[in-house]
């Protein structure tokens, strides 16, 4: 997962033929900041950021002996050799009758007959009969003790919103990434009557063995890179072929560590190739429903000026914070766009209702302000205006005249933490935009505006 640490940043470069591999594809670079105001270059795994997961590690400009190139380039075959002897397997596996079909839980796999010894300590499932295969996404375990795949399972009432929003927006196929659940509805849902069509990319290999190639690719969003032969990114590009009585859209929800920068630019170039397979000159946005935290709101859409962030809390079977009953104020998972929040309509059963002024469903907690002039609840809370800071402000915060902003009532005045620039601590600015990058340099207090706090005026 490529977890925002707080002294590391992911260099974006186009050109990304030039960079070494590891088995999960092109590496990202990285450039990681020391204290005394040094950086450094290096390239790492883009999937796993975890060294136990992947221990690739190169420094930029590190020189590469020619038998460090030859174990490198080792890895590709070998990934290529075990992809083929998996496929083997699951030939073998499909034939097998539902009774003689068992699936190990630990190992994610299932087993052949003659290989049940080896897993006998294990916890397994026998007798897998087609409507279990059908929704493999509750036979497996979630991989969620393990940063890397952050496999947060959507709950039922989420599904069915999900798809009910792409029937009504006319959507017939959907390019699901890091969704299986969606893609599982849709292909379960499919025979029986809708003509949604979808296509799963994931970094989870489980699911090579119940999907055939033209319905899954192992892909890694981090980097767009797909996995095993090419086959499987033909699949990926013929997907994208749209007619006018099939539109495309795409629904993510990646791991909440990713890179923001990283996910946009991995969607811009699906669209890219889905612009490309249109005959069409018109300049439309691929539909996208990508579904993260709200707090990452900012970050998204500074990066994407396009995207709105949607009021609907997005419900998960498997984790405790992001299920809707546990905390009062729900979910923290809502649904970024770019198509018009207007045409989304939000279940009124739950309490949604439309803004006429704002042009959108918002939360039953949101309540339009008419000096921000708009409805401005983020985080399942009632913001109310503050009059001073000129803008609204989270329920629990008041404000303080020696801060001059809205603080915690039990705040240390002076004291503003965790935003800003990581080098210099300065709040007007990030760290990609620092001055003093490079240079050494003491951190120090800084206010809103960006001017420094002067610790002796407000020590008690
Ligand atoms: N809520 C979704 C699952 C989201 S969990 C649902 O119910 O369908 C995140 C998903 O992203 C998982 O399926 C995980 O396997 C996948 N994933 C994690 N890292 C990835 C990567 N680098 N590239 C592609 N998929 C990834
Ligand atoms: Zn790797
Ligand atoms: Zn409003
Ligand atoms: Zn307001
Ligand atoms: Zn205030």
């Amino acid at each position: 997962m490529a977890a925002n640490i707080s002294d590391v940043d992911v260099v974006l470069e186009e050109n990304v033929v030039d960079r070494p591999f590891c088995s999960h594809g092109p590496t990202s670079l990285f450039v990681r900041y020391t204290e005394d105001g040094n950086s450094q270059q290096f390239y790492a795994c883009s999937a796993f950021r975890d060294r136990k997961a992947c221990n690739f590690f190169q420094r930029k400009d590190e020189k590469f002996s020619e038998s460090k190139r030859m174990a490198r380039e080792n890895i590709k075959d070998e990934a290529d050799q075990a992809y083929k002897k998996l496929k083997k397997r699951c030939h073998k596996l499909r034939k097998l009758k539902a009774k003689a079909r068992v699936f190990c839980v630990t190992c994610g796999q299932f087993i052949l007959p003659e290989e049940k010894d080896e897993h006998s300590q294990h916890e397994t499932k026998s007798s897998i009969d087609d409507d279990t295969i059908k929704k493999p996404s509750r036979l497996f375990k979630p991989l969620d003790n393990n940063k890397t795949y952050a496999q947060y399972l959507f709950s039922e009432s989420t599904i069915q919103f999900t798809i009910d929003v792409l029937k009504k927006m006319e959507i017939s196929k959907v390019l699901c990434v890091g969704a299986p659940r969606i893609h599982e509805a849709i292909q379960s849902d499919r025979i029986k009557h809708s003509k949604l069509e979808s296509l799963l990319l994931d970094l989870d290999y489980r699911y090579q063995q119940i999907y055939p190639p033209e319905k899954f690719c192992r892909y890694n969003m981090f980097n767009h890179y797909f996995f095993n032969d090419t086959t499987s990114e033909t699949v990926f590009t013929n997907f994208l072929i749209e007619s006018d009585d099939k539109r495309i859209a795409i629904v993510t929800d990646p791991p909440f560590g990713g890179l923001v920068q990283v996910l946009a630019s991995t969607f811009k170039k699906i669209t890219e190739t889905w612009k490309k397979q249109r005959d069409s000159i018109e300049d439309k946005e691929l539909p996208v429903l990508w579904f993260f935290p709200y707090f990452m709101e900012k970050r998204i859409v500074d990066c994407l000026p396009q995207y709105s962030m949607l009021d609907y809390k997005v419900d998960y079977d498997n984790h405790a914070l992001f299920r809707g009953d546990v905390k009062k104020h729900g979910s923290p998972v809502r649904i970024f766009t770019n198509v018009s929040p207007s045409q989304i309509e939000l279940p009124s059963s739950e309490g949604y209702w439309y803004c006429s002024e704002c042009k959108r469903y918002s939360g039953p907690e949101n309540v339009h302000c008419q000096m921000c002039d708009s409805c401005t609840s983020k985080d399942g809370r009632t913001y109310s205006h503050c009059f001073k800071c000129e803008r609204c402000v989270k329920p629990s915060k008041v404000h303080c005249d020696k801060c001059g902003i809205c603080q915690l009532k039990d705040h240390k005045c002076g004291q503003i933490k965790g935003k800003g620039c990581h080098i210099c601590g300065n709040l007007s600015h990030k760290r990609k935009d620092c001055p003093n990058k490079g240079k050494p340099i003491k951190r120090k207090n800084f206010k809103q505006d960006g001017r420094p706090v002067k610790k002796k005026k407000f020590s008690k």
